[in-house]
């Protein structure tokens, strides 16, 4: 009998197989501890959150990348009256988020600018870490209502103030770290595969998190700058008709249109539990 347990044991191919695992754990312990230290206080929202970034880092990665996702579009809008018109929009959502944030002894960090994209195509909004917003002329012309194109920037400011992009960062970095330990377990390729979908699958979680929050903070800046939050479910119909099969950023449907609807009134009752008042901007 003791030979029998010794045999199955100790033999080289389970030997090596106990040094790749003790490794993996290792390795997976690793990146799961430095994943958990990254930890930094949100300026603005008071939350701690797993972020490798600092704000001034998000800033100068935005900063940098802005050039690219502008070439990427082709180009700022040849119109500047239409682009000063979303500069304009966003500044009054900044004068409201100061205000906002004046009352509650805080500052914004962020660099903001508000650029409108050529691209008559590609119906999108989105924003880089650290206050680059971009609206593409596509959504752009499709929006009917000042108040609509508000709460569209509204939101993409929220996912900066929200540091969704910096969390996101994060979290690749530990989905990266358990594949690479994942492979050195299974010595297979498909194992990490299987990791890093099982990585994919939490980010898509997040993701779905973060839209909301980010509709919470369109919803949010919006009323603060005197529009109607109201104007907000309009875009939801607007994404949902132009929609089609892609899912640029502020289409993306894992809360689907109608969902985000439901969500988005049940806010705005949280705002004003008594009704939207009369006389805000449409
Ligand atoms: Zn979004």
């Amino acid at each position: 009998m003791v030979q029998y347990y010794d045999q199955g044991t100790s033999s080289p191919r389970w030997r090596a197989f106990k040094i790749r695992l003790f490794i993996a754990l290792a390795l997976a312990m690793f990146t799961f501890v430095s994943y958990l230290m990254k930890g930094d206080r949100n300026p603005i929202t008071g939350e701690r959150q797993r972020v490798s970034l600092t704000v001034d880092q998000e800033i100068a990665l935005g900063l940098e990348s802005r050039s690219e996702m502008v070439a990427q579009h082709g180009g700022l809008h040849s119109d500047p009256r239409a682009r000063a018109e979303v500069q304009r929009i966003g500044a009054r959502l900044l004068k409201a988020l100061e205000t906002d944030l004046t009352r509650e002894g805080k500052a914004d960090p962020y660099k903001f600018d508000f650029h409108l994209l050529a691209d008559d195509r590609t119906v999108n909004a989105f924003a880089l870490p650290g206050g680059q917003v971009f609206i593409t002329y596509a959504l752009f012309s499709q929006l009917q209502t000042e108040g609509q194109v508000a709460g569209v920037i509204g939101h993409e400011i929220g996912h900066v103030l929200s540091r969704h992009s910096a969390q996101r960062i994060a979290k690749m970095e530990l989905t990266q770290g358990l594949a690479g330990a994942a492979g050195v377990a299974g010595g297979t390729r498909s194992t990490a595969e299987i990791a890093a979908m099982v990585g994919n699958l939490i980010n898509m979680k997040y993701g779905r998190s973060d839209e909301l929050e980010a509709d919470k903070w369109g919803i949010r800046l919006a009323t603060q700058a005197g529009y109607d939050p109201r104007a907000m479910l309009g875009v939801m119909d607007i994404l949902d008709r132009v929609g089609g099969g892609n899912q640029p950023e502020i289409l993306s449907t894992h809360p689907k249109p109608a969902n985000r609807k439901e969500y988005i009134e049940g806010v705005i009752k949280d705002v004003f539990p008594k009704g939207v008042p009369e006389g805000l901007d449409e």
